[in-house]
């Protein structure tokens, strides 16, 4: 008889849980149509607007989890002091961590809110900086 009952009393609360969700707004959205916007959003990995920074330290490429997703290439300049030539990020092996623009001493690299960055082309979701 007990245990009667207590099946009648999770039915009930099985009911309740649904009618009042039934009455809730819909935490989801229309995808792609409606879009929410996410403060503090681990997004694609970016450069900073303006002059390039970068002074080729190597700390973005030693803290990345993902092994080899960061290149970075040097020269040297008129001064023979060792300058950024190129650092490239492939984003299609970022698992966007941050740790990277965590890290980075001068500012240079960003994570943005941008999530809509798929491409059929791999060679599209590697990111240039050059000085
Ligand atoms: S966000 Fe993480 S995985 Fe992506 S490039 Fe930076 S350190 Fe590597
Ligand atoms: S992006 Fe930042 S951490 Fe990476 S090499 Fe340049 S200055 Fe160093």
């Amino acid at each position: 008889m007990v245990k009667f009952f207590r099946h009648i009393i999770s039915l009930i609360i099985g009911y309740f849980t649904i009618g009042s969700n039934l009455i809730k707004k819909p935490v989801t959205v229309f995808y792609p149509e409606k879009k929410k916007e996410h403060k503090n959003l681990r997004g694609k990995i970016s450069f900073a607007e303006g002059e390039c920074k970068c002074i080729a330290c190597g700390i973005c490429k030693s803290v990345c989890p993902s092994k080899g997703t960061i290149k970075i290439t040097t020269k040297e300049d008129e001064g023979s002091k060792k300058v950024l030539d190129e650092l490239s990020i492939d984003l299609s092996q970022c698992i966007q961590c941050g740790n990277c623009a965590e890290n980075c001493p001068t500012k240079t690299l960003i994570m943005t809110n941008d999530y809509e960055y798929s491409s059929t082309d791999k060679i599209d979701l590697i990111i240039r900086l050059r000085r």
